[in-house]
């Protein structure tokens, strides 16, 4: 976030001088209490000042980047995940493509029969398959995508932060959000490099959810 010259000034004021009354600020910067009201709020609802009743006010000692990151710290994959695109191993790649067009997306996430992730099928295991001499109608999706136990997925609790180390370490674009299921994993999401990239805007925005 970005403060203004008096904010930044009203920083200064409340270091030297904690405790620090509002009254005695608007002395320093010759202006009157309400001039400052605003710029009071901001600065202790976005943490860089605590306010005392009947003491003052303090200096938190908060940084905008350490704020910045905490907030980014309580961004969860629940509050920015999709529903997900999942296909059945025996469905044929085929299938898979006609599926990645309807459904408007890149990766899908492919269920065994009983419903339980087994693996994930992306644009580029499509078309390798598709340069191979192979016929797209009998090839099943279960032989060209990647699979259990090398899937990597993620849970609604985890943070959105951890989801964005994960597609730029492993190189890929999208993981299942998944709870365990018995044995297996049932998909219940998907997060991409887009719903990262919403989030991020959610906090340039400062509307964090
Ligand atoms: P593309 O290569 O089509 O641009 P990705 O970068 O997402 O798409 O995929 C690269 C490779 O990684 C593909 O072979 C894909 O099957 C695999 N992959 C994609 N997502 C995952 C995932 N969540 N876990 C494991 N492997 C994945």
């Amino acid at each position: 976030m970005e403060l203004n010259d008096r904010q930044n000034k009203i920083i200064e004021i409340v270091k030297k001088e904690e405790p620090i009354t509002g009254e005695q600020i608007a002395e320093h910067l010759h202006v009157t209490r309400a001039t400052l009201r605003p710029d009071l709020t901001i600065l202790t609802m976005a943490g860089f000042l605590d306010a005392r009743p009947r003491v003052g006010y303090f200096y938190t000692g908060q940084t905008t980047a350490k704020l910045l990151a905490d907030q980014i710290e309580k961004m969860k994959v629940n509050d920015y995940l999709s529903l997900p695109a999942v296909v059945r191993e025996s469905s044929s790649a085929y299938d898979a493509v006609c599926m990645m067009f309807l459904e408007d997306v890149g990766s899908l996430f492919v269920v065994d029969k009983k419903g339980l992730l087994s693996g994930v099928l992306s644009r580029k295991d499509l078309l390798r398959m598709a340069i191979g001499s192979q016929d797209m109608n009998h090839v099943p999706v279960s032989v060209i995508m990647s699979r259990m136990p090398n899937i990597t997925y993620c849970q609604s609790g985890d943070r959105v932060a951890d989801v964005a180390e994960l597609l730029i370490s492993r190189e890929i674009d999208a993981v299942p959000v998944v709870r365990r299921k018995g044995a297996g994993l049932e998909v219940i999401g998907r997060m991409t490099k887009t719903n990262v990239t919403r989030a991020f805007m959610d906090l340039a925005k400062g509307q964090i959810k």
